[in-house]
């Protein structure tokens, strides 16, 4: 094979063009770098974008996006984007047990109350809870002990699901390989029991779902939004895999299929995982780690139905499903997602790492209308989706990527590299803390065009 060099000079290569790739390089190019994106794949976004099915605009996975209101992808969105993509509101989050719905219970009047599970249970959870602070205050390191080990062992079986439903969608394992840290947001708590206080308070006081909204016009609008935001300066290939990167103490050329490229900083968004092979001669402790994280493994069934079937503006976890499945009812969001009177319903169930593909689909399928079987006679279209929601579940045994990493000019971002939040957010806080870096490096004089812009707006 014949590997051409780009004769172009960028200062920036940015490595994949899922949602962190797209917002580095918007962020870095706006700060004044020359930018060029490479993607391997045909279509930009990752696993967040939409297409066309059967006249359904169907996205890459149902998405709720969190911390809307003073979350990371609103502080990107308000210095970076010419165009801010609209967002409804997302709605209660809603349990289903059996054939009983009642919204999640956030707070502890309505954890109380909470009549989906025995009361027996709920007092001994907010007693197992309130444990973590003598926990703490003893010394221990929450990051080392399973929900599982919190939890009393005599808790029935449905309170089990319903802790399991949590712990699968929110960090992408089970109770017995969550910790406990994973529900104390990791950058606001450094182990001080009044910090931890002030986070239990958050999750007991706050209607935890009150800043999450659904894109109008689905995943598609966010990457439009960032596309047309994208100055002059920014070059997107696509259908283009980078092979290698070539690296001493820094990084020397980006090698691609197609082409090799010089450059003063590589932003890496693939799997880090990736990275020992893409990599010669990393430093052992480091890749080792990268090579102990675990993939996070979703499978999506999308529905179109000829009729409205769920009502409920708001999405509902499922705790009954085998496996475990989240049910959002896209088109309640937003009609223009289905055909005129037509609902399109995503079901996200998490899954095992090793499985059998057909076999889990129909699992899935059969279990959807176990659970609603009237469903089955208005199903006029099925879709299904195999898609890694997060690229590291935070598990307590395995490895996590970083943002830093040990070559100079070469930087991590993505949901494998940061550990607060999820998804979107989690991506976005990821390219947040890399532009800070490369600041505090001298790299990027960040802030400079944003506090432009509010000079401008003050004129
Ligand atoms: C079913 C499902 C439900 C979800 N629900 C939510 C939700 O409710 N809320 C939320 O916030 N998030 C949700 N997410 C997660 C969210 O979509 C992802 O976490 C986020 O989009 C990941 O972005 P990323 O940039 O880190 O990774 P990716 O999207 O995986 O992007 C990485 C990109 O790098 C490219 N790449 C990799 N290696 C190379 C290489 N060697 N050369 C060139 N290109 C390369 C890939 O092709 C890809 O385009 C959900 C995801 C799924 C699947």
């Amino acid at each position: 094979m014949v590997i051409f060099m780009d004769n172009d000079n960028y200062d920036v290569v940015v490595i994949g063009a899922g949602i962190s790739g797209l917002l580095a390089a918007l962020a870095l190019s706006k700060e004044g770098k020359s930018v060029l994106i490479l993607e391997k794949e045909e279509n930009i976004g990752g696993v967040c974008r939409s297409y066309d099915v059967d006249g359904y605009k169907i996205d890459t996975g149902p998405h709720a996006i969190t911390r809307l209101e003073r979350g990371p992808l609103k502080e990107l969105m308000d210095r970076y984007f010419d165009v801010i993509p609209q967002f409804v509101p997302f709605g209660k989050y809603n349990v289903r047990i059996g054939d009983e719905v009642k919204p999640f219970p956030w707070n502890i009047n309505s954890w109380l109350t909470f009549g989906l599970i025995p009361k027996t249970d709920r007092l001994l959870i907010m007693k197992s809870l309130f444990n973590t602070l003598y926990l703490l205050n003893a010394g221990k390191n929450l990051s080392d002990i399973s929900i599982q080990e919190l939890i009393p062992e005599n808790i029935s079986s449905t309170t089990r699901r319903f802790l399991n439903w949590i712990c699968y969608f929110l960090v992408g394992t089970s109770i017995e390989n969550t910790a406990i840290s994973r529900f104390i947001d990791n950058k606001t708590n450094k182990g001080s029991p009044i910090k931890y206080i002030g986070s239990l308070y958050d999750l007991f006081v706050t209607e935890g779902a009150q800043d999450q909204g659904y894109p109008k016009g689905g995943l598609l609008s966010i990457i439009n939004s960032i596309l047309i935001s994208f100055p002059k300066n920014v070059k997107i290939n696509n259908n283009e895999e980078v092979v290698k990167i070539q690296c001493s103490e820094k990084v020397e050329k980006v090698i691609t299929n197609k082409c090799s490229y010089n450059c003063d900083t590589v932003v890496y968004s693939g799997f880090a995982s990736d990275l020992p092979h893409l990599i010669d001669d990393l430093p052992h402790e480091y890749a080792q780690n990268l090579n102990k994280i675990k993939k996070v493994n979703s499978l999506t069934i999308w529905l179109g139905l000829n009729k409205k079937i769920f009502e409920n503006y708001g999405s509902e976890m499922w705790i009954d499903s085998d496996p475990y499945a989240w049910m959002v009812p896209v088109s309640n969001f937003d009609s223009s997602m289905a055909p005129k009177g037509n609902q399109l319903v995503g079901f996200a169930f998490t899954i095992p790492e090793d499985y059998d593909t057909m076999e889990i689909r129909k699992k899935a399928l059969n279990s959807i209308i176990k659970i609603q079987p009237d469903i089955e006679k208005h199903i006029e279209m099925i879709h299904y989706q195999d898609l890694i929601p997060e690229k590291a579940a935070w598990d307590i045994n395995s490895g996590f990527g970083d943002v830093e990493t040990p070559i100079n000019n070469l930087y991590c971002v993505g949901t494998d590299t940061e550990k607060r939040s999820a998804g979107v957010s989690r991506a976005a806080y990821s390219v947040l803390r890399c532009l800070e870096i490369m600041e505090s490096e001298g790299n990027i004089n960040q802030f400079q065009i944003f506090n432009e812009k509010l000079e401008l707006a003050a004129k």
